[in-house]
């Protein structure tokens, strides 16, 4: 029984055991051993457990009849038949008892938080289904194995567990399509790229059941199909992207990706995948949308998973269900992930709640995008108070945006926000009244993305300010109006 720590990991030999039906005992009553009897419990073994006295969940379990309960101090003869045990008291000489007496009969013996005495190692795990990858750090850096099993949870989702059974399931069939290793290798490659588990993950089981048949029946590789994920990409900040986005980025093969999207989100997919900017700078023309819908059936046909990454969320002026409708006119199989728009960003980022019981009971998200689309917005409408307005695509458009507003009736000193490069670093807020909305913007040059928020809600970003740089509220360097900043009024006090 080693009496100091060791400094280096023994070579350690990792196994998966099946204890259905085997003797396993574990030694100790409290929630340590609670834990390990239920682990044990779920791999089917014959729970023994040892302890003078068990906690309350352990005492009803033996009650039930789950596992077995050996009354007293630890004896030698508890291990009578036993092929694995785990030392779970809290008195360290208890533990090394257990484990010197499985020593000499040659058990497995696991001592809880002591790496040193323990003869195998419970590793940090996460668990799919019948898919289990397990993580071990030989016992020398818990935390980090753990920190890497964290990780992993984010990379997995559900359907890899799905997808494990479906294989287990079929098992026979694909050794008997395949039965040559490096046939059997190629054909699963080529079965994994198609759009079997986007399927299972939108849990379309019976659709998956097909894809699979089709992919067992096909001859060569461009029979299999790859698959489109529409994936919102946030604001800018990596951190708002979803964890189904990160999934979804982190298998594709191909990414087509818009000017919005950062770089910083980029960074997060694949290293391999293949990038490709469709970004479209206005006035420049850059890639039509047509162009866009045939490069993702290109890809798609090629079977590639193919991610069209874009902005904020694809279905808020993102065109989403425009390409949507070109992939299902060509067949392709495809799912959207939603992603953070920028109104609710910018807002949250701006300390701008869109919302307030007293004074914005609704929001409208408008498209403020060049001269034919401000002249159909229905501007009384939008002049009404008590709501909240969220233009997208603006910054051109201010004057026009202010003189309609004030002319249909919304009051010249209702307060307004523009959020330049929301969640980002170079984040800047603008806040003022109205009526000096467009000279307060021109003084401090804003540029595009830009969001602007009008209603009474807007002022609060000189008060609720978290993120970036304070809110600027008078006119920057050349700047021809005078100050602007709005009054505070009653909204202050309700917040
Ligand atoms: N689908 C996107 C919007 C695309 S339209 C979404 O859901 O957010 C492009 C407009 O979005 C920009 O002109 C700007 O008004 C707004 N926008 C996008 N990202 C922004 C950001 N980080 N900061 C401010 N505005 C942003």
């Amino acid at each position: 029984m080693p009496a100091t720590l060791q400094t280096t990991s023994p070579p350690l030999f990792p196994v998966f055991t099946d204890l259905r039906g085997r003797r396993v005992l574990v030694v100790g009553g409290g929630s340590v051993a609670q834990r390990k009897c239920e682990a044990l419990l779920e791999a089917g073994a014959l729970v023994v457990i040892g302890a003078p006295e068990l906690v309350t969940t352990l005492a009803q379990w033996v009650q039930q009849g789950r596992i077995v309960h050996l009354a007293g101090e630890f004896a030698p003869t508890w291990l009578d038949d036993v092929w694995l045990t785990i030392a779970a008291t809290d008195d360290p000489d208890t533990n090394h008892a257990v484990v010197a007496a499985a020593d000499t009969r040659r058990i497995w013996a696991n001592a809880v938080d002591d790496a040193d005495a323990s003869r195998f190692h419970m590793p940090a795990r996460i668990t799919r289904g019948p898919l289990q990858v397990a993580i071990s750090s030989g016992g020398g850096a818990p935390m980090l194995a753990r920190l890497v099993r964290e990780q992993l949870e984010t990379q997995f989702d559900e359907s890899f567990g799905v997808l494990a059974e479906l294989l287990t399931r079929h098992r026979q069939r694909i050794r008997t399509r395949w039965p040559e290793l490096g046939a059997r290798r190629r054909g699963f490659a080529r079965l994994l790229a198609g759009p079997l588990q986007a399927l299972l993950r939108k849990r379309q089981h019976i659709a998956a059941e097909h894809a699979f048949d089709q992919a067992l029946r096909a001859d060569d590789v461009l029979a299999t199909q790859g698959s489109v994920a529409l994936v919102g990409a946030g604001p800018g900040d990596p951190g708002l992207l979803t964890l189904r986005g990160l999934r979804v980025l982190n298998e594709a093969d191909v990414i087509l990706h818009d000017r919005l999207v950062s770089d910083e989100v980029l960074a997060l997919a694949r290293r391999d995948a293949e990038r490709i900017s469709v970004g479209k700078l206005v006035g420049e023309g850059g890639t039509s949308q047509s162009q866009i819908n045939a490069l993702l059936i290109e890809h798609a046909k090629a079977g590639k998973r193919v991610v069209r990454l874009k902005g904020g969320d694809a279905f808020v002026f993102g065109r989403g269900g425009e390409e949507l409708e070109a992939l299902q006119a060509a067949g392709i199989v495809f799912e959207v992930v939603p992603g953070i728009t920028a109104a609710l960003a910018c807002a949250a980022y701006a300390g701008i709640p869109l919302t307030h019981r007293e004074h914005a009971q609704s929001l409208q998200l408008v498209t403020a995008h060049g001269q034919a689309s401000l002249d159909r917005l229905d501007w009384a409408s939008l002049a009404t108070g008590n709501q909240t307005l969220a233009f997208y695509m603006g910054v051109s458009g201010l004057e026009r945006i202010r003189d309609q507003l004030v002319a249909h009736g919304r009051v010249p000193s209702t307060p307004f926000a523009i959020i330049e490069n929301g969640s980002r670093p170079e984040q800047r807020v603008i806040a003022g009244k109205l009526s000096a909305l467009p000279e307060l913007a021109r003084s401090h040059k804003v540029c595009a993305p830009a969001l602007l928020i009008v209603g009474e809600v807007a002022v609060l970003a000189t008060r609720l300010h978290w993120f970036g740089s304070e809110a600027l509220t008078t006119a920057g360097a050349g700047c021809d109006g005078t100050p602007a900043m709005a009054h505070i009024g009653d909204i202050a006090q309700a917040a």
